[in-house]
């Protein structure tokens, strides 16, 4: 009972438990209620990634409707969402959705676009409940391209991944869909995989829907492929108890079903099975039972003397084929997959491009920007307009440091005034090694005061600095020389900073000079 009508608000938690029933209610017929509660919720949610999950949860509840563009448009809104969330896997599962609903749609160009997106989202995904609920997602897409080998891939590893009781049932029927369709298109058969589908559509904790429907429609399957049925429950269903339930599961059970009477020659009794099968099976867009349905019909039709009718279902036939034709969706699979690699790769690239702009523009010493970097952001510099300070600083007798201490005591010096000066600079990006040891700090509508008072802070932090702790005796000083000016002459400002600083070094070290 929705708490939530009273309050007014939807906190997270009920959207957990929507979302989680939703899940359920796409296996029962009659949904339009909770689609009510999901679009009541919607109202009365702010959270962009909460409305993310509710709308996904709403395309979910909404998959099997006679018009699926609907659904479509509820995960195009999920996944915006979503997509800059911190949950890239429920992005890349709105994603995935998107795309299953898109191809159900007709829009195949539209739905390869997101798969890729979905493809690339689930690589930047931790490994957790979400993105397995995406492989999920991304597995029956394939599967619906014809794209068995990488879907059967797909559901394997989403069956081993991170998953919660209660997405156990998508999980198993997935897997054992995609290998029957699989199997029935001579592709792959995983019986192996099959089997623990079954397993876990018995399991007690299953839902009602699993139990009298899924289960053993997968177990009668199963028995059907030639795998080995006998640790599991008796195959038998109650068609008009589980119709309601789950049409979709009933109609795969009829069949199977037609499938096996087919097979004893009992035409008409096969018939019966496959005209209460189909209408649900192409409601629900399941192209490839339907296929599957119909090429049953059209044979017992054609072995009973009913010829019109079995060229009807081979016209109708030939128009489910148009959409599936292994070959060439397997191409377009790999298709996919190389665009999300290329994709991929260029995310890598620039992550790495990232990196090493990072590396040039830091000197590796000093851990201060780099001579490479202030020369970029003078350049900067020289387009605005104001003024700016520059601050030159000198360590003073450092020759004599190296000569007495030795080069690598002078680099760890180096590195102490480096961190000290980042320590005193007003901004991140202030200071660079100009060379050797030398330093500049360049700031942009900085008055003379400001400057001055960073000068001071480096000189006074330099004297609180234990040297001692270096070596006996060591004491590091610094002569800085100081100019203000307008832009965009910051050359000028640097010579008139860099003649204060030898004015300094020559009225005897240790002090700042302002030009
Ligand atoms: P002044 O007070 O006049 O600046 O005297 P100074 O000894 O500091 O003179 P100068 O600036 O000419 O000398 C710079 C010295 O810094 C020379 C060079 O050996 C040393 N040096 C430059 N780069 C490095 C470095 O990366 N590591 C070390 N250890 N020493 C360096
Ligand atoms: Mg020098
Ligand atoms: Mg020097």
């Amino acid at each position: 009972d929705p708490v939530w009508r009273a309050s007014g608000t939807v906190d997270h938690g009920t959207v957990e438990l929507l979302v989680e029933r939703a899940r359920e209610a796409s296996y029962v017929d009659d949904h339009a209620a909770f689609v009510d509660t999901l679009i009541g919720a919607l109202d009365r949610c702010d959270d962009p990634v909460d409305r993310g999950s509710l709308l996904l949860a709403l395309a979910v509840t909404r998959q099997g409707l006679l018009d699926p563009s609907i659904a479509a448009h509820d995960c195009d809104r999920a996944l915006d969402a979503l997509r800059d969330s911190d949950r890239p896997g429920q992005a890349a599962f709105a994603a995935a959705c998107t795309a299953v609903m898109r191809h159900r749609a007709g829009d195949t160009d539209g739905a390869i676009d997101v798969a890729v997106e979905a493809l690339v989202l689930r690589a930047a995904a931790p490994d957790d409940h979400d993105s397995t609920r995406a492989t999920n997602a991304l597995s029956i897409l394939f599967a619906e391209f014809g794209a068995f080998t990488v879907a059967h891939e797909l559901s394997t590893a989403a069956l081993c991944g991170r998953v919660t009781e209660s997405m156990l049932d998508p999980i198993a029927y997935t897997a054992s869909y995609i290998t029957v369709e699989a199997a029935h298109r001579g592709v792959v058969l995983d019986l192996d995989l099959m089997r623990q589908a079954c397993a876990l559509a018995h399991r007690p904790t299953a839902s009602e829907a699993s139990r009298t429907a899924l289960g053993p429609a997968m177990t009668y399957e199963l028995a059907l492929l030639g795998g080995d049925v006998s640790d599991l429950p008796e195959p038998e269903l109650h068609v008009e108890r589980a119709a309601p339930l789950a049409p979709r599961f009933a109609a795969w059970y009829r069949l199977v079903l037609a499938s096996r009477e087919q097979d004893e020659g009992r035409h008409d009794e096969a018939l019966v099975h496959l005209d209460h099968a189909l209408p649900p099976l192409v409601a629900a867009h399941d192209h490839l039972r339907a296929e599957r349905a119909l090429a049953i019909r059209r044979d017992c039709r054609g072995a009973t003397g009913d010829l019109v009718g079995a060229l009807d279902d081979s016209i109708e036939l030939s128009y489910h084929l148009q959409r599936i034709h292994v070959t060439h969706v397997e191409g377009l699979a790999a298709q996919v997959a190389q665009r999300a690699d290329l994709e991929l790769a260029r995310i890598d690239l620039h992550e790495k491009a990232d990196v090493l702009a990072d590396a040039v523009a830091t000197d590796a010493l000093t851990g201060v920007r780099s001579r490479r970097w202030l020369e970029l952001m003078l350049a900067d510099i020289s387009r605005g307009e104001g003024s700016a300070t520059v601050v030159m600083l000198d360590l003073d007798h450092f020759k004599e440091i190296n000569d007495r201490y030795g080069h690598i005591l002078g680099d760890e010096v180096l590195r102490r005034v480096g961190r000290i000066m980042k320590e005193a600079s007003p901004g991140d990006d202030t200071i660079a090694r100009y060379g050797g040891e030398e330093f500049v700090a360049v700031l942009p509508g900085a008055s003379r005061a400001a400057a001055e008072s960073f000068a001071g802070r480096v000189r006074q932090s330099l004297r609180d600095e234990n040297w001692d702790e270096l070596a006996d005796g060591l004491d590091v000083r610094i002569s800085a020389g100081l100019a203000t000016g307008r832009l965009p002459a910051i050359r000028a400002v640097m010579a008139a900073a860099d003649r204060a600083l030898f004015e300094a070094k020559r009225r005897g070290r240790d002090r700042v000079v302002a030009a």
